[in-house]
């Protein structure tokens, strides 16, 4: 029965075993091991051919095409030295999800032998059968192939296999048409058109050797372990990656005690492995300790360039999937995969800059670059006011509507936080005026020094979802699962967006004779006129702060299906063509594919929910239903009175479940609609609550149902057992 299982479950984990392991080596040999970097091509490619690919990395130059064949061969010999056999190019489909094709490098070569092949042209393009990927009806199977390209700013590196190591090598993935099928391409498209429009605002400060601009990102990752037996043992977890059922425990986490608690033996232990593995792919994984919930935990990786930190951070969470394995453990990266207990977030950390002009959300140490640092602050109060339905859209999923709003994570409004002496300096310049104005306490612009910023301490305004922490902002809407491109993509193009505003601002005013801090200070006043309603420093889980919201006219978009809505918005579809950085195609595509994984997310969850409950969960309860029936015909044969109270109440309970199922399955059975907006609709407006609907019938028979029937393993079991 399943309640057996669920016991062999429990014995499991209690005489679980820790694999044997073998670190022999020092944690500093192994940095990098694994990635065909910059010191690895140094050593092994010809000094021009290295200098070459160097100039595509940094200064994203085009790639001379002799290069190529060089880097391949020598790719190739790297890649075997290190016990590769086969090679894959590594893309990112718009599921959010890291795909491979694997190929051999040894061929036949007509004499019963094999030679090692892996030409330029093999590296720079492939062409994976890649039609099963959503993609929004820019490709139809019969129509092209899709292909993907060498993203040469992102190092090709080894994954270990006991069986073969295989060379990976990123790639874009694009039609034949050159549109973007993937979310890396419009990440790297999103970079070079921010680095042109801060370039053109940097050379306003006077700058003479000014480099591309980058942006930097590190993502926080909040993941939740769970052991192996109870995972198998929870179809609702395998099916969709959360639980559809489940009482809340006894013991929630109302204690606190979890947050920065003395982390569990097993899970350690695969902390640091995965620190090693990490490490090997010269990613540097920061921080770890115990998240707000039982079972939930945090990893922060170094932040990078925006593109190297995005693969990183695909390759990060394969990493946590793969080694929780190792240690009979299940990591979750599913945003809420535990009702009533906090869901899981990915904090995305940004700034842009370069080595040449440091970070530039960094205040300076004199007037003129703090005026550089409050233009740079200005440019992401304006994005974010004129494109904050945008920021909600691409962290929209099925998934993360469980989490944002849930008075754990930042609500659906999206303001921005500054901090009260940020706050107060853009306080000031709203009020000061033109410089000429002496007026005390009002800061003028290139000539006053900023007062020194005190870095955030971080965790004290958590309920912000767009935060200032001192040198840098804090996107935290983003979900566990999701991919750092949207919001990344999102982020640079709206930037792109307000610094050609700015610089397009002071080429006219300079032009009609203003002094520049004066135009610096014009300029700046006018943003936090416009703009400064998306500026808030307050409880951004308070009930006033939704009215106070909707008063200042900031969209709260609660659902995905309403997010969604803004990849049609005129403003949106302009800034990404404008820029050239999706056309109205390409995002229409992604619109279209986000609303089907949305109504395919629903659909899954709306069956799986119908078979448990069927099968499972209603089963457990007639059987006690059936025990307490023989009980009580047992005791009257004895000549004992029984409290029909419990069976009663048992009989009472069941009845809701069954009407509950029947409706949902009638919901399920019925049309959604003719558009995918429609279905979405119906989805969020029928199959959810249908669906909510069974689970708190169930989870209501959970009380009542004897422990050792009920077929689940309850929360208590999943989040307190590791
Ligand atoms: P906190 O918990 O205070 O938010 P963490 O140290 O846990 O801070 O994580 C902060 C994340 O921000 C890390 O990934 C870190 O590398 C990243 N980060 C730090 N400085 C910058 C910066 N200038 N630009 C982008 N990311 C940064
Ligand atoms: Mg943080």
């Amino acid at each position: 029965t399943g309640s057996s299982s669920r016991q062999q479950a429990i014995d499991a984990v209690t005489s679980y075993v820790a694999p044997e392991t073998e670190f022999s080596e020092p944690l500093g040999d192994l940095f990098g091991r694994n990635v065909f970097g910059p010191s690895a091509m140094e050593s092994r490619l010809p000094k021009s051919v290295y200098r070459s690919v160097m100039d595509t990395i940094d200064r994203g130059a085009p790639l001379d095409e002799g290069v190529a064949d060089a880097v391949a061969s020598a790719m190739r010999d790297w890649a075997i030295d290190n016990g590769a056999s086969h090679y894959a190019h590594v893309f990112y489909p718009l599921t959010g999800l890291t795909a491979e094709k694997h190929d051999s490098f040894l061929e036949p070569d007509g004499d019963g032998a094999s030679i090692a092949l892996f030409s330029g042209k093999t590296l720079a393009q492939g062409e994976p059968d890649g039609s099963s990927f959503p993609n929004g009806g820019i490709r139809s199977t019969f129509e092209a192939r899709g292909y993907t390209g060498w993203d040469v700013t992102s190092p090709a590196y080894i994954l270990e296999n006991p069986n073969g190591n295989t060379l990976c090598i990123p790639t874009v993935f694009i039609s034949w048409t050159g549109e973007a099928l993937d979310k890396k391409t419009p990440l790297l498209r999103s970079q070079q058109a921010m680095s042109k429009q801060a370039e053109r605002v940097l050379r306003h400060f006077g700058h003479d050797d000014i480099d591309t601009v980058v942006s930097y990102a590190g993502a926080e990752q909040e993941y939740f372990l769970v052991d192996r037996h109870f995972f198998y043992s929870r179809p609702d977890l395998m099916a969709s990656g959360r639980t559809l059922f489940g009482a809340k425990p006894s013991k929630g986490q109302e204690f606190d005690d979890h947050y920065f608690g003395a982390i569990p033996e097993r899970v350690l232990a695969f902390m640091i492995e995965v620190d090693r593995e990490l490490f090997k792919q010269g990613i540097i994984a920061k921080t770890r300790h115990n998240e707000v919930a039982p079972g939930q935990f945090e990893i922060a990786p170094l932040f990078e360039k925006a593109n190297l930190a995005h693969d990183h951070q695909q390759l990060m969470m394969t990493t946590l999937q793969k080694v929780a394995e190792r240690y009979g453990m299940t990591c979750l990266l599913h945003e809420k995969p535990f009702a009533g207990v906090n869901g899981s977030g990915k904090h995305v950390n940004f700034s842009i800059g370069n080595a040449n002009q440091g970070n530039l959300l960094n205040p300076g140490a004199t007037p003129h670059d703090n005026a550089q640092f409050l233009v740079f602050c200005a440019s992401i109060i304006r994005a974010v006011h004129l494109y904050g339905g945008l920021l909600r859209a691409v962290v929209a999923s099925a998934s993360n509507d469980h989490r944002l709003g849930a008075n754990e994570a930042p609500p659906a409004i999206i303001s921005i936080f500054l901090g009260d002496q940020l706050a107060d300096v853009f306080d000031q310049i709203a009020k000061g005026g033109a410089t000429g104005s002496k007026a005390a306490g009002i800061l003028h612009v290139g000539v006053d020094t900023l007062p020194p910023f005190q870095a955030d301490p971080g965790d004290r305004n958590r309920t912000s979802p767009f935060a200032f922490t001192g040198n840098r902002f804090e996107f935290r809407a983003p979900g566990s699962g999701q991919s750092i491109s949207g919001p990344m993509v999102a982020i640079n193009t709206i930037l792109a967006d307000s610094l050609a505003y700015i610089a397009d601002t002071l080429d006219a005013d300079l032009a009609a004779g203003v002094e520049f801090n004066d135009a610096v200070q014009n300029v700046l006043q006018q943003i936090v006129n416009d703009h400064g309603a998306a500026v808030f420093n307050g409880d951004g889980y308070s009930e006033k702060w939704q009215e106070e919201a909707a008063q200042r006219g900031l969209p709260n978009l609660r659902t995905t299906v309403e997010a969604l809505q803004q990849f049609t918005e005129p403003s949106v579809i302009d800034v990404f063509d404008r820029f050239k950085v999706l056309s109205p195609r390409e995002l229409n595509s992604r619109y279209e594919v986000y609303l089907e994984q949305y109504i395919l997310s629903i659909a899954v969850e709306a069956k799986e929910t119908v078979e448990l409950a069927r099968t499972r969960l209603l089963p457990a309860a007639l059987r006690y239903q059936g025990e307490l029936a023989g009980l009580a015909v047992n005791l009257k044969s004895v000549g004992v009175e029984y409290d029909s109270d419990i069976i009663g109440g048992l009989t009472g309970s069941i009845r809701p479940l069954i009407t509950a199922v029947e409706a949902l399955e009638a919901a399920i059975g019925e049309h959604g609609g003719h558009t995918p907006l429609e279905e979405a609709t119906y989805a969020k407006d029928v199959l959810i609550p249908a669906t909510l609907a069974v689970r708190e019938a169930a989870d209501a028979l959970e009380a009542l149902v004897a422990d050792d029937l009920w077929p689940l393993p309850s929360y208590q079991e999943m989040l307190y057992i590791l």
